[in-house]
């Protein structure tokens, strides 16, 4: 998704808000050294949606967490950037950090709970965060807080202003999380499975509001989450996250349409929209054991079309298009031409929804 790069400070083009290179993050444990984020190299165009997604463990919340600098205790950056506006976020001092990190980049995530105080009014929560950004007086901040309620689409929010978070439904309450992080008026929103714990129905609502959000307030939005159901409604782009790397990126309809990396197929074939003859296929077998990441290609020993060298030697990218790269020895010239299993069924399944 881009050129190697090496300093603290680096020229960006001007559509790329934001680039990660060669990002390595490890976790010190009881049993040894976790590889969660094992150098992974993407690019965020401005006001795009880039979704990652990926079974649970491949290092999606890791990475997002890496870049919004709230990665636990025990982790360790092994090597990578993080450059945002040119600057290396890594390398900067925490203060300036932290200014980065509190208004130009927001996260929200799976448990709206986890971001909320529970024993303070969402007013009051919504208020200090804008009294932090904005030095407003109390009663400016009163009036944006529940100009944000509103906008975020919390019915009658004078009244819901002194409610507690226990008061709000599990929907309702990831809506105060998002007005809580846009109240910094930031430029890039990581959402980390931000719906995965709530109602279908729900989930929808949840996603046209951070649609709607992205294009009113013009915000980039990387969107995490282990379901490509999600992915399709939301992506501009798509990058498949792999026991720590990142295996294919492509434009959403690439990756749904012309997927090439084996992973890919099996992500797609594992989806409910796409079930064949009433049964949902799970990726046979597990994800490796990030204590001791296999060498090669990791998907190789859940993969049916592995070929000898899948074992041995990792994968570079292979270039599909100028926007769509793959990390899988199939795309060698060499290997046995296998055009893609789901590649028919993902049709197949638009062409039904084209026609209702
Ligand atoms: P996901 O793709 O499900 O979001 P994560 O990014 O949370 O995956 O985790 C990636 C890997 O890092 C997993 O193997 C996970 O167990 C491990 N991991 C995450 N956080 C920690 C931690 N604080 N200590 C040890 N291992 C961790
Ligand atoms: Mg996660």
């Amino acid at each position: 998704m881009m050129q190697e790069t090496r300093q603290d400070r680096i020229e960006m083009p001007e559509d790329v808000i934001l680039r990660v290179d060669n990002l390595t993050v490890s976790f010190r444990t009881p049993s040894g050294l976790v590889r969660a984020v094992r150098g992974i190299s993407f690019d965020l165009k401005r006001n795009e949606t880039l979704c990652i997604v990926g079974e649970s463990g491949s290092g999606k919340s890791v990475t997002g967490r890496s870049i919004m600098g709230i990665l636990a205790g025990n982790a360790i950056i092994d090597a990578g950037h993080i450059y945002y506006d040119g600057q290396d976020l890594l390398k900067l001092k925490e203060a300036d950090f932290y200014k980065i990190r509190g208004s130009r980049i927001g996260m929200i995530f799976q448990d709206p709970l986890s971001s909320l105080n529970p024993i303070m009014k969402v007013g009051k929560q919504l208020t200090e965060a804008l009294i932090l950004k904005n030095k407003m007086t109390k009663a400016e901040a009163k009036k944006r807080a529940i100009e944000l309620m509103h906008e975020v689409g919390i019915p009658e929010p004078e009244k819901r202003f002194n409610q507690y978070p226990f008061q709000f439904s599990g929907g309702m309450r990831q809506r105060i999380v998002i007005a809580i992080a846009l109240s910094m008026e930031p430029e890039i929103l990581i959402c980390d499975e931000p719906t995965t714990a709530l109602d279908v129905t729900i989930q929808a609502q949840i996603l046209d509001l951070i649609n709607k959000l992205k294009r009113e307030k013009n915000l980039t939005v990387i969107f995490i989450t282990h379901d490509l159901g999600v992915v399709a409604n939301m992506a501009d782009r798509v990058a498949v996250m792999y026991a720590g790397k990142i295996v294919e990126y492509g434009k959403t309809e690439e990756i749904f349409y012309d997927p090439k990396h084996p992973y890919t197929w099996a992500l797609l074939e594992s989806m409910p929209a796409l079930k064949q003859k009433g049964q949902l296929r799970a990726i046979p077998g597990t994800p490796p054991n990030m204590l001791f990441p296999p060498k090669g290609d990791a998907f190789a020993p859940r993969n049916k079309y592995a070929m000898k060298i899948d074992f041995e030697k990792e994968p570079p990218f292979f270039k599909v298009t100028d926007t769509h790269y793959a990390a899988t020895w199939l795309l060698h010239p060499n290997a046995p031409k296998i055009e893609s299993p789901v590649k028919d069924l993902v049709r197949r399944v638009r062409g039904e929804k084209d026609e209702l």
